[in-house]
Order: structure tokens, then sequence, then C-alpha cells
């Protein structure tokens, strides 16, 4: 498969190369995430507990009720360390101007690599691109107290057991809330005035990504499915009203329960996309349910051995194009 069997009569909604100069050419991926185990989103280190926003329920459905998120920070910090990893692992990170490593944890983005140009960067020295990957944070499409649980477990040593150095059991209890496995959120991501390859650089981490925890534990996993694709002049409506929306169709079917039915969710969610989609003021339009299949499978197979076309020459493409 070929990028010109995607890109052919579309073109005009991507950008021929990277330019500072916005142009105005929005790209929206709706996201369905759906938890495959226990998960639990929080603001590291701050003991508060899961996540959680009050928001009206539904559109027409005008209860007030908490709903749990999985913000954009956590998203965007792991589907960037996917890139990242694929970059590191084809020699496409390049170094700053003191030789060290475009890295994020230590703070020396090296502002060339497909990364930070995607996704963003600002250096002390005044260098700086504006992310053009624009997340929002996630909500869980059901009510909060309908998709978590809590659990205590026994603390443990400093040893990382649940037994001292004498042999003794712990006794102290914690307790933990966290995200039960199925729980379905609802998520988009907006690309502005992206290349082609930008493009599949982005939409690929998100579907690369599979674990959103801590990277050390066994928890949080999670599975993400493009829902749409869509094209358009300007921003479209907000991730809370396509949710709504969702929970709308939901109760008026009288299908609100946890587990979801997903492929329902699924249903319901593009028709969702569609209703508000005629509310915009502007031009919008996507690639049907076939395009989509195509673009998917094409993403598929340029990560693949056999691929015609190769993840890692269209990313080493683009970053000569940077200029590097
Ligand atoms: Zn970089």
């Amino acid at each position: 498969m070929k990028r010109e069997d995607i890109i052919k009569g579309k073109e005009n909604n991507f950008m021929e190369k990277y330019t500072h100069f916005p142009e105005g050419k929005y790209i929206t991926i709706a996201v369905l995430r759906e938890a495959q185990s226990e998960c639990i989103f929080r603001t590291e280190g701050s003991g508060e507990g899961l996540n959680k926003e009050r928001v009206s329920l539904g559109m027409e459905n005008k209860v007030k009720d908490f709903r749990a998120i999985i913000s954009k920070r956590k998203q965007c910090a792991v589907e960037r360390r996917t890139g990242r990893e694929y970059l590191r692992l084809n020699d496409l990170l390049f170094t700053t101007k003191d030789k060290s490593l475009c890295a994020l944890n230590k703070n020396t983005p090296c502002g060339k690599c497909l990364d930070c140009k995607t996704n963003g960067y600002a250096v002390g020295d005044g260098g700086a691109q504006k992310s053009r990957m624009i997340y929002d944070n996630a909500y869980s499409i059901l009510p909060f107290n309908m998709v978590t649980g809590v659990k205590t477990f026994n603390a443990l040593y400093d040893n990382g057991t649940m037994r001292d150095e004498k042999g003794n059991a712990s006794s102290s209890i914690n307790e933990d809330e966290y995200i039960k496995p199925g729980t379905v959120f609802m998520d988009m991501i907006t690309f502005k005035d992206v290349t082609f390859i930008e493009f599949i650089y982005g939409l690929s981490n998100v579907l690369r990504s599979k674990r959103y925890g801590a990277i050390s534990s066994r928890i949080g996993k999670m599975n993400n499915t493009i829902l749409k694709v869509a094209f358009s002049d300007c921003e479209l409506f907000s991730n809370l009203e396509l949710t709504q929306s969702v929970y709308d169709k939901l109760a008026v079917a009288s299908e609100i329960e946890f587990p979801l039915e997903t492929s329902k969710v699924k249903e319901y969610a593009k028709q969702s996309f569609e209703d508000l989609k005629k509310g915009v003021f502007g031009n919008v339009t996507e690639l049907n349910e076939v395009e989509l299949s195509t673009l998917l499978e094409y993403i598929k197979s340029v990560y693949q051995e056999d691929g015609e076309e190769k993840a890692a020459d269209l990313f080493k493409e683009q970053s000569k194009q940077y200029g590097e």
C-alpha cells in the first residue's frame, strides 16, 4: 500500500511542507478508549484520588454528576513516549547544541525531530514550537460511580514486599480507587496544519500506545479505536459535547449500564459526530468507512517488515524536510 492510495484527492487537507505560518487546516480524530485492565489516572504524587470532573451527563439530560477523566497531559505523555521510542530506535532523534540527545524528561528537546516539531517543545534560549497535535481530556461515558471501585491492600514495606526483614506481615491497610476494566472513554484529538507524514506519526502513536499506567505497573492497559477522521477549516465541537451526546443516545435506548456494549457506543458516537457536525460554522469533510479502514491498514503496513512503504523511511523523509 502506498501513500498515494490514501492521500489522493485529499492533498489540500495537509500541509505540503512544514511551515511556521498557520493555514487553518484542521484534522480531528474521534477516539474510543477502552480500559482493558484496572486503571489509575491521577495527578502523580498528589496523594489525591482519581481524576474526575463534575459535568452535565448529557446535552438533553441535564443531571450533573462526576465523570472519570484521562487528562490530556497523560495521553500526550504516553503517546509521545511511544513515538519517541520508534524515532530513537531508528536514529531519528537529534542532539541539542550542547550535544545532548533529544529527551523530554531531561528537558533537552532537540527542536528538530518529528516529535519536537509535531508535539511541540520549548527551550531556554527562546526556541519553541507550539504543539500541532491538540489533546483534550477524555471523559468516561458513564458516571464516575459506575466505572470505579475501591480496593484495600496491605501497604508494602521498603523492600517491596508485604513482609518486613523479620518476616512479619504488613498490617497497615491502604485504599486505592481504580477504574474498572471495560470502562469506555470518548476522546477527540485535533491536528493543526500538519503534513501527511506528521499526521501518520501522530495517529500511529495513538494506535500503538497500549499502556497508560505508570511504566512499572501492570495496570493501565488501554485499547484505542479510531472512529472518525474529519477535515475542516475551523475547530469542531468539544469532546465533552460528543460524550454527552453519546450518553443521551444510550439513555433514550435504556442502555445505561456497566459495562457498556462497545459496538453500540461506536454506533452512537458516529451518529453523535454527524449530529454535532451540523452545528459547525465551517466546511467539514470526513473519511468514509472504507477510506478510514484503508488508512488504518496503511498505518499497519508501514510498521511491518513487508510493508511497501516503511514508517522509518517516511519519518526520515520528514526530518530531511525540516533540514536534518
Ligand atoms: Zn526532538
